[in-house]
């Protein structure tokens, strides 16, 4: 085991839209590393990065992975990221603790918005970037029109630092700009020039001094542009393209030497905590430092339990120690060390700042939370997860998996903070709410595969409501003659609409003991259960008044059950005579687009019966559209949405109120109702 200090470190996200080549040219990059002595596929389901059978049968990866590699005395951490959107909540894991960002691009199809949205993302975190084109090996790349179409849609901070030779079948390599001592094939001398003066240009204009002296004609130094060039990576202003074929091994020296020379180390990217008081300060980035690690992934496993993914950022993890979480206010064990690569692991018995590991059977942490030395308490940012909208109702497969529900769904979350469980109140279902279909869908394969627990999806059911629409009155009598003493109860009621909100009341005007005192609070309990059963298609009814006005009893037949069943079947009948309404739950949503989406956008809400409220336009070429639009019909909104602005688009949506169901589609709500009883 090689212990590596801080400044030998070097973390970095490997991202992309899904399908450019990632999880090929981390195995590449190992291999040539010679960490392994032999090259998976992706095809085969045999790489290092995808283990996951979920990822395996997918063929690509719904996790992320993390693969250390070492590369002249430095030890380089890629973590492999996800790329398909379902799985972003691996993706954003990964980017929070990595220091810069490998952005891999296909030199075979035009710009992905895969590429667009974490370009986004990387740009938002300021994270240091290159940016690879893969795939060159194909028929009909070409690096540099990659590279122009690149730096058109992703700006001009993106340039090429290098130059392929050969194209296609041919492609044998590539040529470093910045390196005047190398021999350029004649054929490539015009491109070759032409390209380092943009090269030399845009290094020139991130540094004061540089800039004057290019633009008075000095030549610089192979030294001195390097110098600078880093400088510009480091602060975002220069973000390089090289080239090359994860597949063919092409180019793949050239981007490891370029993250050792170039990339941010472990101690380079500055980190801030709180203390206790909830004072933030800048973290001594150094293994003698007071501790600070983040957890920032955890997975679970029936037989190797909790396992949690820590990035220690100052001062030193040892294995065989005790920490303090001060998220949870817990302290805790921390076992063996490890370091993951894939789903191989190595025992370490120590991680220090900058390092990349994972420690099993935690108690307390959850992803997020910090770790710091006992008694110091420092916290840091944990993860900033996006938000799940697509809720699919989970049903136990058979009665031994009922136990197990709520188990498995508690452990998804933890393993998978972009996934939320909830139970919803008024169709008792359980709730799973993720990204997407697939997120959901894998979630509870997964629970499946390690939890024993055997889940069914469903659509939800839309929690609608019953409520009155006029005043009804009913006149109920319960007479029941069976052997000994008959059963006799008679009520009159009069059912009231309310205003929303108001629930059940309930009230008495009897007089004159018409109905005795004792068996009044029977009515109401029959009423009450009548109401929460449902009438029209059994959703609760609400916001209505039920006042006993008069009725009669028997002195031998009436008991207090008598008075029950009568309420409950008098509020039954005569609900149905006070203009029944089945209302659904209308949800405010706000869709943040860019603009040249908001027609299409509003037009798909109009469809689905919403209401346009308003339009808010964004100062960065983006709208906010506000709607109302009935629960029922967003089911499936964040895949729709998704397909319509091909995912640039994001919203949020909460319950705003309810409102009555156009009777045509009432209708066919009840009859679904009644079927389903049936
Ligand atoms: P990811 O989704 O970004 O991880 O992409 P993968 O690594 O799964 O690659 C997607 C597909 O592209 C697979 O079929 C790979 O074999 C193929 N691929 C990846 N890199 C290259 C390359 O450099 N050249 C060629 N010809 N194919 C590649």
């Amino acid at each position: 085991m090689t212990i590596y200090s801080t400044d030998q470190l070097r973390n970095l996200a490997l991202i992309s839209h899904s399908g450019a080549g990632k999880t090929t040219l981390a195995e590449s990059l190992l291999f040539h590393a010679k960490v392994i002595s032999r090259k998976g596929k992706v095809e085969d389901g045999n790489t290092t990065g995808d283990y996951e059978p979920e990822a395996i049968k997918r063929g690509g990866s719904t996790q992320l992975s993390i693969l250390p590699l070492p590369w002249r005395d430095h030890k380089v951490t890629l973590i492999d990221t996800p790329g398909y959107f379902d799985f972003l909540g691996d993706a954003v894991s990964g980017l929070r603790v990595a220091d810069a960002a490998i952005l891999v691009v296909s030199a075979t199809s035009d710009l992905e918005v895969g590429t667009e949205l974490m370009w986004k993302r990387v740009r938002a975190l300021g994270l240091p970037c290159v940016i690879f084109v893969n795939k060159l090996d194909r028929e009909n790349t070409n690096f540099l029109e990659t590279a122009a179409q690149v730096t058109s849609n992703l700006g001009q901070t993106c340039v090429p630092m290098q130059l392929q030779v050969g194209e296609s079948q041919d492609f044998a390599g590539v040529i470093n700009l910045l390196d005047s001592s190398v021999d350029i094939p004649e054929n490539l001398k015009g491109a070759a020039a032409d390209a380092r003066e943009r090269l030399v240009e845009a290094i020139a204009e991130s540094d004061d001094d540089l800039a004057t002296r290019y633009l008075e004609g000095e030549s610089l130094t192979d030294e001195e542009l390097s110098h600078a060039l880093r400088k510009a990576i480091m602060s975002c202003d220069l973000v390089p393209i090289l080239a090359g074929s994860a597949l063919k091994d092409l180019g793949l020296a050239e981007l490891l030497d370029l993250i050792v020379d170039y990339g941010p180390s472990g101690s380079e990217k500055s980190a801030t905590a709180r203390d206790n008081n909830g004072n933030e300060s800048k973290l001594d980035i150094k293994s003698d430092a007071s501790l600070a690690a983040l957890v920032f992934k955890t997975t679970a496993d029936q037989y190797v339990g909790k396992l949690s993914f820590i990035r220690v950022y100052s001062g030193t993890l040892k294995s065989d120690s005790e920490v303090f979480n001060a998220n949870k206010q817990q302290t805790e064990r921390i076992g063996q060390l490890f370091v993951p690569r894939g789903k191989e692991q190595e025992q370490v018995s120590q991680l220090v700042a900058g390092e990349i590991g994972a420690v099993g059977r935690l108690s307390s942490t959850a992803t997020g939370d910090t770790l710091s030395n006992t008694g110091k308490g420092l916290i840091m940012d944990g993860v900033n997860f996006p938000d799940p909208l697509y809720s699919m109702a989970v049903y136990p497969k058979a009665k031994a998996d009922t136990d197990k529900l709520s188990t498995a769904l508690n452990r998804l979350v933890e393993e998978d903070p972009s996934l939320k469980f909830a139970r919803e109140a008024d169709t008792g279902e359980a709730l799973l709410i993720g990204l997407g279909d697939s997120h959901v869908e894998l979630a509870v394969q997964r629970a499946q595969r390690k939890l024993g627990a055997n889940l069914l999806l469903e659509t939800p059911r839309v929690p609608y409501k019953e409520t009155l629409g006029a005043v009804a009155k009913v006149d109920h009598r319960h007479k029941q003659q069976s052997g000994g003493h008959g059963h006799f109860a008679h009520v009159q009621l009069r059912l009231e609409p309310l205003d929303t909100l108001a629930g059940i009341q309930f009230s008495t005007e009897v007089t004159g003991g018409n109905v005795p005192r004792e068996f009044i609070p029977a009515v109401e309990k029959g009423v009450r259960r009548a109401c929460a059963e449902g009438v029209l298609a059994g959703f609760p009814v609400v916001d209505i008044r039920a006042v006993l006005f008069d009725g009669s009893f028997h002195p031998v037949d009436s008991a207090t059950m008598d008075f029950d069943i009568a309420g409950y079947y008098g509020l039954k009948k005569g609900f149905l005579d006070g203009s029944p309404t089945l209302m659904e739950p209308v949800m405010i949503i706000r869709v943040t687009t860019p603009d040249n989406y908001t027609g299409d956008i509003i037009g798909d809400i109009n469809s689905k019966r919403g209401k346009i409220l308003g339009m808010i336009p964004q100062s960065d070429g983006e709208t906010i559209v506000e709607a109302h639009a009935p629960l029922s019909e967003l089911q499936r909104y964040a895949l729709q949405l998704r397909s319509i602005t091909q995912g640039r688009a994001s919203y949020s949506m909460e319950f705003d109120h309810h409102e009555a169901v156009p009777a045509n589609l009432a209708q066919k709500v009840i009859e679904g109702a009644k079927q389903g009883k049936e």
